[in-house]
């Protein structure tokens, strides 16, 4: 039986594309890829969903692989560049097929599978584009993509015959709606709707992550969480501030806490909590504290009390509204 490794996000496309290969009677082995920046299927803001599921509802086995840190290089440095936000796409791509690529050839698998469409997405699905993805991640002529292969070249398991190319499909664009038709063929009633991408194509977010990378050499795995919690802010000298929204943001914000930052809050009065990472002066630590107090119930006081984790405090005057601009990435 032939063998194949399947790239599954867990949306509607890649999960068509894995069933199809599977209903010609090849041995479909899903992976889905665990990446920072939320495109993870634990997440429920990523352009991923969790793939299990549809896994266990087929009977196909799935493996997750994780990007972590080599994805956090890409995102800096992209060959390819950025889309519009700091999403690299077209590196990710390669990326993913090239971590795909090892698998098949660990499992001896003959070809692997993705559920793209040629001109769904601006950047990394146009013909051109998926031929130099190919090429860069060594797997050139060994990526079938059966939801559009009848407007692509046939691929080496379509020509060595281990694919029926006639029971593959030419759906091309942005409609959904062939893809909704076939879902219902495959009896496939639950499927998220579809994503515009990680959380790198969001505008906010990536302006947040660009100051980020440009005042830090080396980011890890808290930065980036952190830069997702409440209220972020940048010091003059670098400093990096974030003052939480609600609750769930100051829990977020105390558990990924690092050596060396200071936590403040305004005492006896509902206050958010307020992060400093990489305090450069006793000034960084005042400008959170005005930060945080602006965002109380007493933000209209002239002087208002401070208080940090380890007890000192600091008398500060709440900014204003037309202030805390300044301060954001
Ligand atoms: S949106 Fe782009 S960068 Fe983000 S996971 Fe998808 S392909 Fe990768």
């Amino acid at each position: 039986m032939s063998k194949a490794i399947s790239l599954l996000s867990g949306g509607l496309d890649s999960t068509l594309a894995t069933l199809v290969v599977q209903r010609l009677g090849i041995d479909v082995t899903a992976v889905s890829f665990m990446m920072p920046f939320g495109c993870d299927t634990s997440d429920r803001s990523s352009c991923s969903r969790n793939a299990l599921p549809v896994a266990t509802q087929f009977g196909f086995s799935l493996k997750l692989c994780n990007l972590g840190e080599t994805f956090l290089d890409i995102v800096r440095f992209p060959r390819h560049g950025h889309g519009k936000n700091m999403n690299p796409c077209i590196d990710c791509r390669i990326l993913m097929l090239r971590e795909a690529r090892k698998l098949m050839e660990m499992t001896g698998a003959d070809f692997l599978v993705t559920g793209e469409v040629v001109g769904q997405r601006p950047m990394s699905q146009k013909k051109n584009t998926l031929r130099m993805i190919e090429k860069e991640a060594g797997v050139k002529d060994l990526v079938l993509r059966p939801l559009c292969a009848l407007n692509l070249a046939p691929t080496l398991p379509e020509t060595k015959g281990l694919v029926d190319r006639r029971r593959l499909y030419g759906f091309s664009g942005r409609s959904r709606r062939p893809q909704m038709d076939l879902a219902k063929e495959f009896g496939l009633e639950e499927y998220p709707a579809p994503a515009g991408g990680c959380l790198l194509t969001d505008p906010l977010y990536s302006q947040a992550l660009k100051k980020l990378l440009k005042a830090r050499d080396s980011v890890d795995y808290y930065d980036i969480q952190l830069l997702r919690a409440g209220r972020q802010f940048w010091a003059e000298s670098n400093a990096w501030i974030v003052v939480g929204r609600n609750r769930t943001d100051n829990e977020i914000i105390r558990n990924l806490r690092k050596p060396g930052d200071v936590l403040l809050q305004v005492p006896n009065v509902g206050s958010p909590l307020a992060l400093v990472r990489d305090p450069r002066s006793s000034e960084d630590i005042r400008l959170a504290g005005a930060l945080c107090a602006r965002y109380t119930r007493r933000h209209g006081e002239a002087r208002v009390m401070v208080e940090t984790e380890s007890g000192e405090t600091l008398e500060v005057t709440p900014l204003k509204p037309e202030e805390v601009e300044r301060f954001r990435p």
